[in-house]
């Protein structure tokens, strides 16, 4: 009988801690679900934080954006105020000048510089002539279209400083004196010291330019120079000067395209104007 109860006692015992413990396990397994709950909905608030702080700075950034973007539009502005200022700055006034029998080019000018004409547009070959640089571009252009379209169009004379006039006008008598620019120069005159005025002829007509306005080359010249920038300075029928038809001066073709439109010559405008066109006169 003892042994009976023995093996009762200790079954008992067994099942005992069998369900002692399986309550314990279950109560610690309930304990950690609801720790890990707790941990992740105070990850979930700790995201949430994070989150608005994010935001915030998102804002702040797209703010600083924006105030950066704006500033950079000013200095831009600024910056281009002062490109247009120092284009202008540099850019010779007298290119743009109205001369006259009362106003013209101060005999010391001399352009800011010269390049020799291409032999092959020139009436006298082996005579060198020189024009503005920076107008050569636009001279060259209209010459190889001009003789491209199978027009006979020469350059007879170009740049002439204030020296070659006089030799040009000899026959007459020059004394300069104290005051310079005494003497009654032609008004196309100063356009040739400018380096931007030309001479047109034609293989046929040569030196009689009076003859030019019958050639097919002025035709061309009235319907197209101003697409270069070239105006006629002395068109026929003006009242500032004699009718040069083979007087042509550069004022850029902003200003020359302004004049054809218009049916405006270049002596009409205002010097006003005139000067508002200085700046993109190479454009
Ligand atoms: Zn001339």
């Amino acid at each position: 009988m003892k042994v009976k109860a023995l093996y009762f006692w200790i079954v008992f015992a067994i099942a005992l801690l069998s369900v002692l413990g399986g309550g314990y396990l279950h109560l610690s397994k309930q304990k950690t679900i609801s720790m890990i709950m707790k941990d992740l909905s105070n990850t979930k608030s700790d995201v949430a934080t994070l989150e608005e702080i994010n935001n915030a700075l998102v804002e702040e950034l797209e703010l600083e954006k924006q105030k950066n973007s704006l500033f950079s539009g000013q200095i831009n502005e600024i910056y281009g105020t002062v490109g247009s200022l120092s284009k202008l700055a540099k850019t010779d006034k007298e290119l743009l000048q109205k001369y006259s029998k009362v106003y013209f080019l101060n005999e010391h000018y001399i352009p800011d510089s010269l390049v020799k004409i291409a032999e092959d547009y020139l009436y006298e070959p082996k005579r060198e002539l020189e024009f503005h640089s920076k107008a050569y571009y636009f001279l060259e252009a209209m010459m190889k279209d001009a003789i491209g379209e199978g027009v006979d169009l020469k350059i007879a004379s170009a740049y002439r400083s204030f020296g070659e006039q006089g030799i040009l006008k000899n026959g007459y008598t020059f004394s300069y004196g104290n005051g310079a620019n005494k003497f009654s120069a032609d008004q196309g005159y100063s356009e040739h010291q400018l380096g931007t005025a030309i001479d047109f002829t034609t293989s046929k007509t040569g030196s009689n330019f009076n003859a030019f306005d019958e050639t097919e080359a002025y035709q061309w010249l009235l319907n197209n120079a101003y697409k270069y920038g070239f105006v006629l300075s002395y068109p026929e029928g003006n009242s500032y000067y004699q009718f040069e038809p083979w007087h042509w001066r550069f004022v850029g073709k902003a200003l020359a395209l302004r004049l054809d439109e218009e049916g405006e010559n270049f002596y009409d405008l205002s010097q006003n104007k005139i000067d508002a066109y200085l700046i993109n006169i190479f454009d």
